[in-house]
């Protein structure tokens, strides 16, 4: 099946399944702005609780805060959020479609290495165990012909880019004859500058009302309440504040279901460090991160580090964690070194001292961040696509299962009276009420078992149980588990002994001590 078929099936799955509705659904949506149901937010929580349990429970210089959304203006000024949070943008006359011009060359230049890419698996195809690729890439006309395009084009762009000459970026596009995937069009605008902040008024016009944004980020909040955590925490450097936490955006192109939303949910960790030390928390860092993520099950090959060329002003190396979407390897989780800026900038502006004394070395200074930025969003629509399964079973039948880390699934447990009399609904009952304490329990006596056991499987329940008429004598039910499809028997008074430890957060966390 085609990835933008998958890609697809996996949206409509969210919607059918109760896990994300388009926002204002019955009003035709609102563009980029969605909505989790009742499997969605359970899910969400889960990862947010991973993330959150790994970040401050497991470390004892990380702490949490819940900083508010509404800020003092000049905040966004100081993080230069006001003057430099633009994108490019470009519009298409005949189709009125606008796009980022950025995305427009970053595109094209992907383009070069799938054709380089297909040039390659054409040749190892043809020269089968005989195939040598770094030759052949060293060799090859083609191959060489259309790395030297490549390359001089993505030189051209990160030129302009740092620079941020709008006019050159536009004449990218015009040389490399990217026309609008709409309209097929060439008629492009000038290039303008647009400010991703969302702005509103804070208190009423008589009073002099005063312009407000929504934070762009989360981690201004982790900034200015900095020392008051160090002092108040009595945090020695190096510590760390977490927050989760809405974050807005106004997307120019807002494409691709939950990746690229204008209102959205971060997970943001800034650890403070000593200056100098920077590089070695980076690293850490990474490694830290790329455990996370691998903890989770889905396979190494799935993730990638992408090093970032062009540092923002402010960072002296920034690399993102890449996940393997249906629509390629995509953005999840950035990890910056954003020097002391941030907090040399709050100095500034707002003439107070935030220095930190460090007792070990009697010196103030202002510390140096590692910044882990992470979309609860993004995150989810990448453990929702490598989840997704369909399986061809025996019976010629599809079976559609999310392969959902147990941890994180919605539902933990499903009960199933076999027959919807002879007192089984109100044994299946009793274990829901003994178990819903423990973990997500659910009762379903509607439909087939075998309906049952695929709409369990369609939300990710790792382990369902049938109650039949011999659990009325042996207290004993039959435990289905969701990938192998394996049914085993066992004592009612076993089950939580044999799913909690399954299925809880902690089991994940073990695995990244
Ligand atoms: P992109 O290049 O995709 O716009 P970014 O580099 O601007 O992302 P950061 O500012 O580093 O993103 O934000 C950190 C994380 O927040 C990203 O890795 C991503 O997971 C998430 N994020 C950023 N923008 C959005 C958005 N519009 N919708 C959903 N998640 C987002």
């Amino acid at each position: 099946m085609a990835q933008e078929d998958v890609f697809k099936k996996i949206v409509a799955h969210c919607k059918e399944y109760g896990f994300v509705f388009p926002s204002s659904d019955i009003y035709d949506g609102l563009a980029a702005v969605y909505d989790y149901g009742q499997n969605g937010v359970e899910l969400k929580n889960n990862i947010k609780q991973y993330w959150w349990q790994s970040m401050v429970l497991l470390h004892d210089n990380i702490v949490g805060i819940d900083s508010a959304i509404f800020m003092h203006p000049t905040i966004w000024k100081a993080s230069g959020h006001v003057d430099a949070f633009n994108d490019p943008l470009i519009d298409n006359r005949d189709s009125k479609k606008r796009y980022r011009a950025d995305v427009l060359i970053e595109d094209e230049i992907a383009k070069y290495d799938e054709k380089i890419d297909k040039e390659v698996a054409k040749a190892a195809k043809r020269f089968k165990e005989n195939f040598d690729e770094a030759k052949y890439r060293a060799t090859s006309p083609r191959v060489i012909e259309l790395q030297e395009k490549r390359d001089a084009l993505h030189a051209r762009y990160s030129a302009a880019m740092n620079a941020m000459d709008l006019n050159e970026l536009r004449q990218i596009i015009l040389d490399e004859e990217i026309v609008c995937p709409i309209s097929g069009t060439r008629n492009w605008t000038e290039v303008r500058q647009f400010n991703l902040m969302f702005s509103t008024e804070m208190g009423s016009t008589a009073d002099g009302a005063m312009k407000v944004y929504l934070r762009p980020e989360t981690a201004q909040g982790i900034f200015v309440n900095y020392l008051n955590v160090q002092k108040t925490g009595r945090m020695k450097v190096p510590f760390g504040i977490a927050q989760i936490g809405k974050a807005f955006r106004n997307e120019i192109v807002a494409r691709q279901f939950i990746f690229r939303m204008r209102e959205f949910e971060q997970m943001e960790m800034q650890f403070f460090v000593r200056p100098g030390t920077e590089m070695e928390w980076f690293s850490k860092w990474k490694e830290t991160r790329m455990k996370w993520h691998q903890v989770l099950g889905f396979g190494a090959d799935h993730y990638r580090f992408h090093d970032h060329e062009k540092l923002a002003h402010y960072a002296n190396a920034a690399t993102d964690v890449e996940f393997l979407m249906p629509f390629g390897f995509k953005e999840v989780e950035g990890i910056h070194s954003r020097t002391n800026f941030d907090l040399s900038q709050h100095e500034k502006y707002s003439g107070k001292s935030i220095k930190y004394f460090d007792p070990e070395t009697n010196e103030s200074y202002t510390p140096y961040v590692i910044e882990t930025s992470i979309g609860v969003d993004r995150m989810f629509l990448s453990v929702m696509c490598a989840a997704y399964t369909e399986e061809q079973l025996e019976n010629g039948e599809t079976r559609v299962v999310l392969k959902l880390p147990a941890a994180l699934a919605p539902v933990k447990l499903a009960v199933l009276p076999l027959v919807k009399k002879d007192g089984l609904p109100e044994k299946a009952r009793e274990i829901v009420n003994d178990l819903k304490f423990h973990f997500n329990t659910i009762y379903d006596e509607k439909d087939s078992i075998g309906k049952r056991y695929r709409r369990q499987d369609a939300v990710g329940t790792p382990y369902c149980v049938t109650v039949d008429h011999d659990t009325l004598n042996d207290n004993c039910v039959t435990l289905r588990n969701r990938d192998t499809m394996q049914q085993e028997r066992v004592a009612i008074s076993d089950l939580n002994g044999i799913i909690a430890d399954r299925v809880s957060i902690t089991s994940l966390l073990k695995k990244l001590q």
